[in-house]
C-alpha cells in the first residue's frame, strides 16, 4: 500500500456522483438518496475532510466510540447508530443519537420507548431485517418483520420510520434490497437504509433512501 493520504473530500465527491447518477438512472430525483457517512474505526484526519467538505450526517455502530469521537462536536450533524445496540446502552444511544438503525428485538423496542419518554427525545427508528436469515446476523427475519414492526407500534407506541439491511457478502445484493422494499411497502415505510460501499449503486437503483458508506469515502479501516 502507498502511503500517499486518502483524499476523503475527493472520495465524496465522486461518491456523490455515483449516487446522483445511479438515481437518475432509474428516475429517481438524488436528492431523495442521503450519504451517511461510516466513520467507525476510521482516524480522525480523514473524517475532518469530509466534515470540511460539508458532510453533516455520520454512521457509528458502537455507541462508546460515538461519544468519544462526537460528543464534543455534535452540533448540526446527524448521528446514525448502525451497529447493535445493547439493552442496557439504550439510555446512552437515545441520549446521543438521532438515527437508530438497528431494531431487532421486542426488549430493545420496550427499552427505547421507555428512554424516549424519560427524556423528552424523539429518535427516528428502522427496524434492522436480516434479510439473508444468517444466524451471526442481527436483524428480525423477514418472515417476523410485519408482526414487529405491528408490536412497536402497537405494543410500544414507536413511530417507525424505515427498514435497514446488511446482506450476506456473498451474494448478490439486488434481491436483498428487493425483498427489504417489499416489506416495507406492505408495511406503509417509505425509508429503506441499505447499500454500502461496494453495493450503493444498486441499492439506488433498488429505492435506497439512505446508503451507510464507510471505506469507498476514509480508505480501508484499520485492522
Ligand atoms: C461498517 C458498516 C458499513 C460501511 O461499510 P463499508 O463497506 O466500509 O462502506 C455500513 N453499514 C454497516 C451496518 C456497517 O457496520
Amino acid at each position: 500500500m502507498s502511503d500517499a493520504p486518502f483524499d476523503s473530500a475527493a472520495a465524496r465527491a465522486q461518491v456523490l456522483d455515483r449516487v446522483a447518477q445511479a438515481a437518475r438512472a432509474s428516475g429517481r430525483d438524488p436528492a431523495d438518496v442521503t450519504l451517511v457517512a461510516v466513520s467507525k474505526q476510521q482516524p480522525w484526519d480523514p473524517v475532518a475532510q469530509v466534515l470540511a467538505a460539508g458532510q453533516t450526517i455520520f454512521g457509528e455502530n458502537r455507541v462508546q466510540e460515538a461519544q468519544t469521537r462526537w460528543a464534543d462536536r455534535r452540533e448540526g450533524l446527524e448521528l446514525r447508530l448502525i451497529g447493535p445496540l445493547q439493552t442496557n446502552k439504550a439510555r446512552e444511544a437515545v441520549a446521543l443519537f438521532d438515527v437508530i438503525e438497528t431494531l431487532d428485538r421486542e426488549r430493545l423496542a420496550k427499552a427505547l420507548a421507555e428512554e424516549m419518554a424519560r427524556q423528552g427525545r424523539a429518535v427516528r427508528l428502522y427496524v434492522q431485517v436480516n434479510t439473508g436469515e444468517e444466524p451471526q446476523k442481527a436483524g428480525v427475519s423477514p418472515a417476523e418483520a410485519d408482526a414487529f414492526i405491528a408490536r412497536c407500534r402497537e405494543a410500544h407506541g414507536l413511530e417507525i420510520e424505515g427498514l435497514m439491511c446488511i446482506p450476506p457478502a456473498e451474494e448478490p445484493a439486488g434481491p436483498h434490497f428487493a425483498l427489504l422494499g417489499k416489506i416495507a411497502a406492505r408495511n406503509g415505510l417509505s425509508k429503506l437504509s441499505m447499500g454500502m460501499s461496494g453495493d450503493y449503486e444498486t441499492a439506488v437503483r433498488f429505492g435506497a433512501t439512505s446508503v451507510r458508506v464507510g471505506s469507498a469515502l476514509f480508505g480501508a479501516r484499520a485492522a
